[in-house]
């Protein structure tokens, strides 16, 4: 008999004992003529406090008929009771052992729905939280189970349910949740937030679970998915902590699970492994921080120049500024580390400024050498609804002069789908100043292609993504739906990211304006721009070199 049994057996005995004890003591204290027959509820209340309603209305029945037809009145006397009686109180005591028993049983039924909740995620109704996620781990730990933790981040689903469909955001969740609990059991997927789940590995997972939830998260990641009426790219980051015992907590281990998806790009999906040297580049981030805010005044902030080429023409049409800053005067960090940096703590107006300035007087140079080219910088939807973008970015031309045509704004097309009418109404004012505007990175964001043409724009820059995939049937077709549309509007388009010659003959075959990439050159120092700008001039088209 188990511990569970033996505690039964002991509650048994208890509550016979007492019932005998109690039978034995109203007789002797002259039978029920007394008031100590009421003793029997004793009994009674604790049988259907142990085992429930049932068991409380049998409890009842025993010490009715115990105290009743065979216990005299008054012993003394030898008076029996009248049926009457001890029939009502036989009923009397069913009746409070039946409801005393109900009332247990609701109490510890709404307990238990309680706790269920407690641990249950408020987003999806059918996967627990992260505290059953945490005691399971706390209990994988205790019992020095080895086992993997992998943590699903949909970076993009609040901008799907802001501006796409709240309902599809929820949607595509709970069917990435059924499939991952496919291969992986039912108890082990949980929810953490609304936009990230979290599987726990464990020996019930199908045989090479880890592959196939990657080929899924693959697929899902891939290409866009169709649900509900509409196609959405989805960016899933995954980071995948191993655990192979020793003493750790489970918030610990989350927490390397999302360090691990933290690296990579921002704007792309992955799988990534923790390793211990995350930690240390996590800390070099924080650093960047307070080394960002001196980066100007001790010029480790450069501008690079990256040619776009007129492939209709055979030119170099012109160029787009990207910045890059060397810190310490030797690391180089990305733009995609430190701009999302500055503009999360209010540098990015002068790193804006810092370009914009550098590209006037970089354009001022290369029209005196008489080239003939445009030049493209990259703003951030933040900066630009503040009225002083505009106010400086008009004044920096006019001060040098400068004419505004040549200069070309890039907006990324995810800044667009915040779908601000105060963005639009800014994109406006710049085209009536005479700027040129371009939606960067287009197809990463949420806009229908419909609803481009109601954004004042010149041109339209295709994501890399996509140009990446372009020999993929579905893919093309999709590039080359975009520039018959984009060339109906009377505006140009451009592919980012072309890296091979493949990829621009399709580019080519589909009519597309201007390229951009590493197959004609990597982002350049102004020296190297124009040595480049001459040797394309003299039919060497390709550059290597490059930041
Ligand atoms: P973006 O505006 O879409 O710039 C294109 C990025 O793709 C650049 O990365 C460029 O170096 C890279 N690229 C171009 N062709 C190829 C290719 O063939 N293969 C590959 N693998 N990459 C290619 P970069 O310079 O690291 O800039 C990243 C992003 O940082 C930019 O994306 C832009 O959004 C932002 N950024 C750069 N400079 C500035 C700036 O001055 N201000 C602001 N607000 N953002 C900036
Ligand atoms: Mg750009
Ligand atoms: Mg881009």
């Amino acid at each position: 008999m188990n511990g569970k049994g033996r505690i039964n057996l002991v509650k048994i005995l208890l509550i016979i004992a007492m019932i005998i004890g109690i039978s034995v003591f109203v007789y002797l204290t002259g039978g029920t003529k007394k008031v100590f027959v009421h003793l029997m509820y004793i009994p009674i209340i604790l049988t259907s406090l142990f085992w429930g309603s049932y068991a409380g209305l049998a409890a009842g029945a025993v010490c009715g008929i115990l105290a009743g037809p065979f216990m005299p009145l008054d012993v003394h006397l030898g008076v029996m009771q009248d049926p009457v009686n001890w029939i009502s109180r036989l009923l009397m005591f069913s009746f409070i052992g039946l409801l005393t028993g109900y009332m247990i049983d609701r109490i510890n039924k709404l307990n238990k729905e309680k706790q269920e909740r407690n641990l249950k995620s408020p987003f999806y109704s059918h996967l627990p939280n992260e505290k059953k996620l945490f005691s399971d781990i706390e209990s994988y730990i205790r019992s020095n189970k080895h086992f993997k933790l992998i943590s699903i981040k949909l970076t993009n689903l609040n901008e799907i349910e802001k501006y796409v469909d709240p309902k599809l955001a929820f949607d595509v969740v709970d069917e990435l949740a059924i499939k991952l609990k496919h291969y992986c059991g039912k108890d082990h997927v949980y929810s953490y937030e609304k936009d990230e789940l979290i599987v726990l590995s464990c020996e019930n997972c199908e045989a090479g679970y880890e592959e196939k939830i990657r080929k899924e998260l693959d697929h899902y990641s891939s290409f866009p998915v169709s649900m509900n009426g509409y196609k959405i790219r989805l960016l899933l980051k995954v980071g995948i902590c191993e655990y192979k015992g020793g003493d750790t907590t489970p918030i610990e281990i989350y927490n390397k699970s999302r360090i691990a998806y933290e690296q990579g790009e921002i704007n792309e999906s992955g799988v990534y492994y923790y390793n211990d040297s995350f930690k240390t580049k996590r800390r070099e981030i924080q650093d960047i921080t307070g080394a960002m805010l001196e980066s100007i005044q001790r010029n480790e902030l450069f501008v690079v120049y990256q040619p776009k080429i007129d492939i209709v023409n055979n030119r170099i049409s012109g160029a787009e500024a990207l910045v890059r800053w060397k810190r310490n005067g030797k690391d180089l960090v990305g733009p995609n580390i430190f701009i999302p940096i500055a503009e999360e703590i209010g540098f990015i107006d002068k790193i804006s400024r810092f370009v914009f300035n550098n590209v006037i007087t970089q354009m001022e140079t290369w029209k005196s050498k008489g080239m003939d080219i445009k030049c493209a910088v990259n703003t951030s939807v933040h900066e630009l609804i503040h009225d002083e973008y505009s106010v400086w970015a008009n004044d920096l031309i006019k001060s040098k002069n400068a004419d505004r045509s040549d200069y070309e704004i890039e907006i990324t097309e995810r800044a667009i789908a915040y779908n601000d009418r105060r963005l639009i109404e800014k994109m406006y004012y710049l085209k009536e100043l005479g700027y040129q505007l371009s939606i960067d990175d287009f197809g990463t964001g949420y806009n229908s292609l419909m609803s481009i043409g109601e954004i004042p724009f010149d041109k339209l820059k295709i994501d890399k993504y996509f140009v990446d995939r372009i020999n993929k049937t579905e893919i093309a077709e999709l590039i080359r739906h975009f520039i018959e549309y984009v060339h109906t509007l009377g505006k140009t388009v451009i592919a980012e990211g072309v890296e091979t010659e493949e990829q621009l003959d399709i580019l080519k075959k589909f009519k597309c304006d201007e390229v951009q990439g590493y197959y004609f050159s990597k982002p350049l120092l102004p020296e190297e721009f124009e040595a480049f700008y001459e040797k394309f001039n003299m039919a060497d088209k390709r550059g290597v070199v490059g930041y």
